[in-house]
C-alpha cells in the first residue's frame, strides 16, 4: 500500500505548543489543576507515566542489570537530619535571591536578566531589586508531634546521600569490592526560587543517580568511562546528535563537593541546558559521613592492606528533564503531500507510551480485533480504538507517539493478515497475524 511522505517537517520552536499537546493528550499537566495549580509541581497522565517509566527502566537496565559492578537500592526520602549537615547542604545549598521592591516578585540573582517585565511599573523591565540574600533550597518538614527544633527534617534535595549513608552495609551484603557502584532512582525536592520552563525546573522531581566507588589512582579512568557510557545512553535514547553536547564546569561553577564536572546538555527551545551531570566528588562524601557519624567508611585492600577512603564518580540524570528533552526532540509538525497536516511525536519506539494500537476498520470487526488486542497485550503496551474514521485514529496515535498501528480489515478473516502502519514513514505493509509479535518485538527493543 502507498505511503504519504511528508512534504515538509517543522521541529518544536515554541514551548507553548508542547505544553498544549502534553495537557491535551495527558502526558504532563499542572498538579492540583482544579485549585489553579501549584507552582513547580506537575502530574504525569496516562501517556506521561508510561514514557517516564520506560525511561527509568532503560536507565536501570543499562546501569544496574547489564553490569556486574553496580547494585541498586531504594532508600527513604527522609533521612537523619545529620546527613544534610555532613553533606554540606545545610551550610552551602543555597541560591542568591533578590526581591523586586515594586512588584514583590522573587528571582534568582544570577537570572535577573530573564526577569521579564515588572507588573508594578506598567510592564517595563524597571525592577527595583534588593541586595542578594542566600536562600536555602531544602524543603523542611517536621517529624512527630513535637514543635522543637530537634524534630526538623528535610525532604532530600538529591538521592545520592542515602547511597553514602548505606555504603558500608550495601558493600558487605552485595559482597562487592572496590571498584563498584550503587544506583537509585527516586524523588528529590528543591525549593527552587523560580520554577520555570515547564517541568525543566520543578520543586519536586525524579533523579536517577549512580555513585561509583574507586581507588584514588583510578578516578580519572572511571570518570572518563562513565562519561562515555552516559553519552552512549543519550545517543541510544534517539536524541538528535546536533542537540546533544557535553560541557565542562568552570572552576567557579563547581559545587562545594566537586573536583571535576561535565554536564550532558540538550538544546531545548529555551537554549542549551543540563539534563545530566557526571561528577568527580572525590572523597568528600564518605569522608564527611565518617566524620559526622563516627563510623569509619574507609576500605582496606585485601592484598596490599592499604586503608583508604574511596573516591566517588557520580552520574546524576534528571528523569523529568530528560523526559522533557525527549518530548521536545520527538515533536514534529508535518505537511503531507495530500495537503493534510499532522503532529507526530517521534519518540524512540522502546520508550513510546503506547507501543501498538489495534484499530479495526469497522466496528463490525471488533471480535477479531479484540482477540488480536488480547494476544498483543501479553507482550506489548497496547491501545484499542474503534471510534471515528481511520485517518483521525492514525493522527491521534501519531500525537501519542505510537510507533505501530495495526489495522484489522475485511480481508483479515480470509488471508490471516493485518496492515501495519509505521508512525514515521507512514508506510503500510501486510503482515501475517501469526508472525506479528515476532515482527514487531525487535523493532520495540531498547539497545543493550
Ligand atoms: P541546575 O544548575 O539546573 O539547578 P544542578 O546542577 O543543581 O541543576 P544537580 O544537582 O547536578 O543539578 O542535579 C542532577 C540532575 O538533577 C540535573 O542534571 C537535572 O537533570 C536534575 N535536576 C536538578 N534540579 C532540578 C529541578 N529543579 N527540576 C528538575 N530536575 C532537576
Amino acid at each position: 500500500m502507498g505511503s504519504q511522505a511528508p512534504a515538509s517537517s517543522r521541529r518544536l520552536e515554541r514551548m507553548d505548543d508542547l505544553v498544549a499537546l502534553c495537557a491535551r493528550r495527558g502526558f504532563v499537566f499542572p498538579s492540583s489543576e482544579i485549585y489553579g495549580g501549584i507552582n513547580g509541581f506537575w502530574d504525569y497522565g496516562p501517556l506521561g507515566v508510561e514514557l517516564k517509566s520506560n525511561l527509568k527502566r532503560a536507565w536501570w537496565q543499562r546501569v544496574v542489570r547489564e553490569r556486574a559492578d553496580v547494585v541498586g537500592i531504594d532508600s527513604s526520602i527522609i533521612t537523619h537530619p545529620r546527613t544534610w549537615e555532613a553533606s554540606g547542604h545545610v551550610e552551602f545549598f543555597s541560591d542568591p535571591m533578590v526581591d523586586c521592591r515594586a512588584c514583590k516578585k522573587r528571582f534568582r540573582a544570577d537570572q535577573i536578566d530573564d526577569a521579564g517585565p515588572c507588573s508594578a511599573r506598567e510592564g517595563t523591565s524597571q525592577h527595583e531589586f534588593t541586595e542578594p540574600r542566600n536562600f536555602n533550597l531544602m524543603l523542611q518538614t517536621r517529624i512527630g508531634a513535637s514543635e522543637e527544633a530537634a524534630s526538623i527534617a528535610y525532604l532530600r534535595p538529591e538521592t545520592c546521600q542515602a547511597i553514602f549513608n548505606d555504603f558500608k552495609r550495601v558493600r558487605e551484603v552485595a559482597r562487592q569490592k572496590i571498584p563498584f557502584g550503587i544506583a537509585q532512582i527516586g524523588k528529590a525536592f528543591r525549593n527552587e526560587i523560580n520554577p520555570r520552563n515547564f517541568t525543566f525546573r520543578s520543586r519536586e522531581f525524579e533523579q536517577a543517580e549512580m555513585e561509583f566507588f574507586c581507588h584514588p589512582s583510578e578516578r580519572e579512568r572511571w570518570f572518563e568511562h562513565w562519561l562515555q557510557e552516559r553519552l552512549r545512553f543519550h545517543r541510544d535514547l534517539g536524541f538528535d546528535e546536533r542537540r546533544l553536547r557535553t560541557r565542562a564546569h568552570a572552576a567557579d561553577e563547581l559545587a562545594h563537593y566537586c573536583k571535576v564536572a561535565q554536564d550532558v546538555e540538550y538544546r531545548f527551545p529555551f537554549g542549551w541546558q543540563e539534563i545530566e551531570g557526571v561528577h568527580d566528588r572525590g572523597d568528600w562524601d564518605l569522608g564527611r559521613h565518617s566524620e559526622y557519624s563516627g563510623k569509619d567508611l574507609g576500605v582496606t585492600d585485601p592484598e596490599t592492606k592499604e586503608h583508604f577512603v574511596p573516591m566517588v564518580i557520580e552520574t546524576s540524570i534528571g528523569i523529568d528533564r530528560t523526559c522533557l528533552a525527549l518530548l521536545c526532540d520527538a515533536y514534529a509538525e508535518e505537511e503531507l503531500e495530500n495537503g493534510e497536516t499532522r503532529t507526530v511525536m517521534r519518540v524512540h519506539p522502546a520508550l513510546a507510551p503506547i507501543q501498538v494500537a489495534v484499530l479495526p476498520l469497522s466496528k463490525k470487526l471488533a471480535d477479531p480485533a479484540r482477540a488480536l488486542e488480547q494476544e498483543l497485550r501479553r507482550r506489548f503496551h497496547v491501545f484499542y480504538d474503534e471510534a471515528g474514521n481511520i485517518g483521525r485514529r492514525y493522527r491521534r496515535q501519531d500525537e501519542a507517539g505510537t510507533p505501530f498501528c495495526v489495522t484489522v480489515d475485511f480481508d483479515t478473516a480470509s488471508d490471516g493478515k493485518v496492515t501495519v502502519r509505521d508512525r514515521d514513514s507512514m508506510d503500510q505493509e501486510r503482515v501475517a497475524t501469526a508472525g506479528l509479535v515476532a515482527a514487531l518485538a525487535p523493532r520495540l527493543e531498547f539497545p543493550g
